[in-house]
C-alpha cells in the first residue's frame, strides 16, 4: 500500500508538538512521519499527554463476541453475510451471562458485548434480556458497553434503559467515498453518522473509530477522520489497523500488505488522536496484536488506555474472525487474563481492576 502525501516538509516536529490546537496539515504531517526517531518522539509525547489527562491506568473491558450472524455485507469483514465459509453461531443467554459474570468475578470492571448486526424484534428483545440479566447477576456493578451496529433510536433507548451505558459504532471511514467503496449500496454513510447522534441523545458515552490503512486511504483522509472525531465530540475511540480477510473483496485491493508498516500507522493514529483529543478513552485494538504479539501494549505506550481481553468461550472464537490471523484463538479467559496482566505490568503500566473507567471526556461534557 502506498501513501500519498502532500505535506509540507518544512514543518518542525518539536514546534508542532508544543502547539495546543493542531490544524489539519499539522495532523497530516504527524501521521506521515517516517523517521523512526521522530516516530518515537511522537509516541513519547502522546504517552505524556495520556498521563497528564487520563493517567497511566489501564482499564479492562472483557469482550464477549456473542454471535457472528450478520445481515450486513461489508466488503472488508470476514463475517459478512455472503461469506458462506463461516460457521454461524449464536451463544445462548446463559453462556453470555456466564462470560459476563466471569469478567465481573475477575475484577475486569466492564464488558463489551459485540456481534454481527441484526435488527429483528427477536434480537432486540434477546439483547435487552441479556443486559438486564447481567445487571441483576452483578449487582449493577459491571459496566456494559455494546457494539451492535446501526439500530433505531427506540432500540438504542431500550438497550440503554436495560443497562448499557457505552456504545461503540465505528464510522469505519469519515470519507463518504471510501465508505461507499467499503460497503454495498444498501449501507448509508449518512445513516451511520445519524446513529452517532441518536446514541449521544440517548445518553450513551459514544465511541467511534475507523480502520487505519484501508487500501487507497491517504494521510489526509486519516487527518480528516481525526477531525471528524473532534467535530462529533466523541467520548471513546476504538480503532485499529485494517487487516485483510482472504475471503473478502477488499482483500483483493490490499496489494502488498506489510504488517510492520500497518502496525506503525495504527500506532501513529492512536498517538495523534491522543494528542488532539486528550481526555477521551482510546482502546488498543486486538487488530494491533494480530500484527505483532505485543502490538496492544505498544498501543498503550502510544496513548491508548483501554484493553479489551476476549472472554468468549474459545470454541466460538474461530468463527468470529473479522480479519486473518486473529490472536489467542485457543487461549481461555483465565490464560488470557494472566498473560495480559503480565505483559501490561511488564510495560510499566498499571491495570485499574474493578473500575468502569468511564470516559473523562464524557464526564466533562455532562457537567
Ligand atoms: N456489527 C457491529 C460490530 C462490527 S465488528 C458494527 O457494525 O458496529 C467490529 C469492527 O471490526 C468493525 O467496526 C470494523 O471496524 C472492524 N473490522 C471488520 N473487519 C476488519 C478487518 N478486515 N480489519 C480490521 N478491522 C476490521
Amino acid at each position: 500500500m502506498t501513501y500519498i502525501s502532500n505535506i509540507n516538509n518544512n514543518m518542525n516536529l518539536n514546534k508542532i508538538l508544543k502547539k495546543n490546537d493542531l490544524k489539519r496539515d499539522e495532523i497530516e504531517f504527524l501521521l506521515s512521519l517516517s523517521d523512526p526517531v521522530d516516530i518515537q518522539k511522537l509516541f513519547e509525547h502522546a504517552y505524556q499527554v495520556k498521563c497528564n489527562n487520563v493517567s497511566n491506568k489501564v482499564y479492562l473491558r472483557g469482550i464477549i463476541e456473542f454471535s457472528n450472524i450478520c445481515i450486513k455485507d461489508c466488503n472488508y469483514c470476514g463475517i459478512r453475510k455472503s461469506n458462506k465459509n463461516v460457521k454461524r453461531f449464536q451463544m445462548d443467554k446463559e453462556e453470555i451471562v456466564n462470560a459476563a459474570v466471569w469478567a465481573y468475578e475477575n475484577n475486569y470492571g466492564s464488558v463489551v458485548l459485540q456481534s454481527g448486526e441484526r435488527c429483528d424484534p427477536e434480537f432486540i428483545c434477546f439483547v435487552e434480556d441479556i443486559l438486564k440479566a447481567i445487571k441483576a447477576k452483578t449487582d449493577n456493578k459491571l459496566g456494559i458497553t455494546i457494539s451492535l451496529g446501526e439500530q433505531t433510536k427506540e432500540t438504542y433507548q431500550r438497550w440503554f434503559t436495560a443497562g448499557a451505558h457505552r456504545y461503540l459504532l465505528r464510522i469505519e471511514s469519515s470519507n463518504p467515498e471510501i465508505y461507499s467503496r467499503l460497503h454495498p449500496s444498501d449501507c448509508s454513510f449518512q445513516e451511520r453518522v445519524n446513529c452517532l447522534s441518536y446514541l449521544r441523545a440517548t445518553g450513551y458515552q459514544v465511541g467511534t473509530g475507523v480502520m487505519i490503512g484501508i487500501p487507497g486511504q491517504t494521510f489526509a483522509n486519516l487527518a480528516d477522520d481525526l477531525l471528524f472525531f473532534q467535530e462529533q465530540d466523541i467520548d471513546m475511540i476504538g480503532m485499529g489497523p485494517y487487516i485483510p480477510h482472504h475471503e473478502t473483496p477488499t482483500a483483493d485491493e490490499a496489494g502488498n500488505f506489510n504488517s510492520e508498516t500497518q502496525l506503525t500507522l495504527g500506532l501513529k493514529m492512536i498517538a495523534v488522536t491522543r494528542i488532539v483529543l486528550k481526555n477521551i478513552n482510546i482502546a488498543a485494538a486486538t487488530a494491533l496484536q494480530a500484527l505483532k504479539y505485543d502490538g496492544r501494549e505498544m498501543g498503550l505506550k502510544a496513548g491508548a488506555n483501554i484493553i479489551m481481553p476476549n472472554v468468549s468461550d474459545t470454541k466460538y472464537r474461530e468463527s468470529y474472525q473479522l480479519y486473518d490471523n486473529k490472536p489467542c484463538l485457543d487461549e481461555n479467559s483465565t490464560q488470557c487474563k494472566s498473560c495480559l496482566t503480565n505483559r501490561v505490568l511488564g510495560m510499566g503500566e498499571e491495570i485499574e481492576f474493578g473500575k468502569w473507567g468511564d470516559s473523562l471526556h464524557f464526564k466533562a461534557r455532562c457537567k
